[in-house]
């Protein structure tokens, strides 16, 4: 089910978004629920890059980030290397028509659980690994596009 998009500029929506994301314990029919609506909500945006749970109203750990026709479904990701630096226009779906040049790893290595429960290792540089480490900025109640 496409659900709505909190945005930092309505002051109920910032108290959520601004929340801290729980690691996610078990994937049960919640979870598969939460997962589905969030690939409905961001497949339905035109050029939709990323989504975390939070944005949707959800305090867990799981986000999407889609780039280039890869995309991934990351539960409980935890960035275990980085290298590099390079900086990116970026925008967020929780601020509409911003966009700012933020500094990021080049790459990054992460370890997550997939949709099916199954740990896994990913390693992605440029724009993918922008938006991933944009996305787990959500899980910590923060956004660099968003500035009050
Ligand atoms: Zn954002």
């Amino acid at each position: 089910m496409i659900k709505r998009i909190l945005v930092y500029n309505n002051e109920e929506d910032r108290k959520i978004l601004k929340q801290k994301s729980e690691k996610v314990k078990e994937i049960d029919d919640d979870i598969k629920n939460l997962i589905q609506d969030m690939k409905d909500t961001l497949h339905a945006i035109n050029n939709g890059k990323g989504i975390s749970a939070i944005q949707i109203g959800v305090p867990k750990q799981i986000c999407i980030c889609s780039w280039g026709g890869d995309e991934y479904i990351l539960i409980n990701p935890e960035i275990t290397r980085v290298r590099g630096e390079e900086s990116y226009l970026e925008g967020c779906l929780s601020v509409p028509g911003i966009y700012k040049e933020v500094t990021r790893y080049q790459k990054v290595w992460c370890s997550y659980t997939d949709e099916n429960g199954e740990q896994q290792e990913l390693a992605q540089g440029g724009r993918m690994s922008d938006i991933i480490q944009h996305e787990l900025d959500h899980f910590n109640g923060e956004c660099k596009i968003y500035s009050e």
